[in-house]
């Protein structure tokens, strides 16, 4: 069965260029009511303009679809509860939040203003929370959302110069953790995208050849699925160039030392054991680590 959007409400941030433009655009093609949200500063995260938003609003009427822009700074809870209400007075509802927004101020740590972390934090992180929590209790009410966060392989796995965005991008994959379990009971899905396109972010560190092949549309087409009735939740899906994976945190079962045992020499001693990847988990939540640590501590007991 196809997948569509007809009578879904979405909210897209940053969605005036690169791949919020791009999920904006595709959502609407499938039927849904779009708000495209946009600060429309530079990717530094300076400046202010309405433009960009507008213009992908003109296209989507243009393509028949329906769409409002607005230019709530993702950072501001105040706009983007205006921009909420604003949405909620024209069309009644919020089906799908995708927090897209976002901006660089890389250098390497040792170069890096506090004021430079904190900004990208605000941005990537703060600026999800602050979207997921003005649509929440909407979606709770309505028995239905979903929601997106964009994380980043420069989270997942590092990227020098990124100390700031690595942390934000990881933060959200947190936050997605528990907001997953937390909304279950209220069919809201919650989903993470790691994605890899060619847009103004990524144009000048990688040749033209290369961002030739890492087209938006093909990201977008993984956002879709995300946004579906039928989503997995608390996924990872990683897309780029046409290619698509999932992304996982596991644990290593691990070793037991008794207490006459526990020390860091020992650690040390049984580091192989203890990494052994051959029986990893994916725990579902926190407590399942405890579980697991207490359980091995019992069944020394008994033995
Ligand atoms: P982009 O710069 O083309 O688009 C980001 C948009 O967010 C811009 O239109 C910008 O105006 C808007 N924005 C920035 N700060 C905002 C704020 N405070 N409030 C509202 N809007 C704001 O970048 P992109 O590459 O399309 O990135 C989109 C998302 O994907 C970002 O979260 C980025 O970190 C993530 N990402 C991108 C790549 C990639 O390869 N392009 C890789 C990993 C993650």
């Amino acid at each position: 069965m196809s997948i569509g959007f007809s009578d879904r409400v979405a909210i897209i941030t940053g969605a005036g260029n690169g791949l919020g433009r791009s999920h904006a655009l595709a959502l609407a093609e499938r039927g849904a009511k779009v708000v495209v949200n946009d600060l429309g500063g530079a990717r530094d995260g300076t400046g202010a303009s309405p433009a960009a938003a507008e213009e992908v609003v003109e296209k989507i009427k243009a393509l028949g679809g329906e769409a409002f822009s607005h230019s709530a700074d993702v950072a501001n809870f105040e706009e983007v509860q205006d921009m909420v209400a604003e949405t909620q007075a024209k069309w009644g509802r919020v089906d799908i939040l995708i927090n897209n927004a976002g901006i660089l101020r890389d250098k390497s740590f040792s170069n890096m203003d506090l004021a430079d972390f904190r900004l990208v934090i605000d941005v990537h992180l703060m600026g999800s929370v602050n979207c997921t929590k003005a649509v929440w209790n909407i979606m709770r009410a309505q028995n239905y959302g979903r929601i997106v966060m964009t994380t980043s392989a420069s989270g997942m796995y590092g990227n020098f110069g990124q100390t700031n965005y690595g942390a934000a991008k990881m933060a959200v994959l947190g936050f997605m953790n528990t907001l997953a379990l937390e909304g279950g009971k209220n069919n809201i899905h919650v989903n993470a995208l790691a994605p890899t396109a060619g847009t103004r972010m990524t144009e000048d560190i990688l040749p033209a050849q290369i961002i030739g092949l890492m087209t938006q549309e093909s990201v977008s087409v993984g956002v879709l699925l995300l946004c579906d009735e039928d989503a997995p939740t608390r996924t990872i899906l990683c897309a780029g160039a046409g290619g698509y994976a999932t992304a996982s945190m596991f644990e290593t079962d691990g070793i037991f030392l008794s207490k006459a045992d526990q020390n860091p020499e020992n650690i040390r001693n049984q580091w192989q054991s203890l990494s052994d990847t051959s029986k990893n988990k994916a725990l579902l939540t926190g407590g399942k680590q405890t579980e697991k640590f207490v359980m091995k501590a019992m069944a020394n007991m008994q033995s």
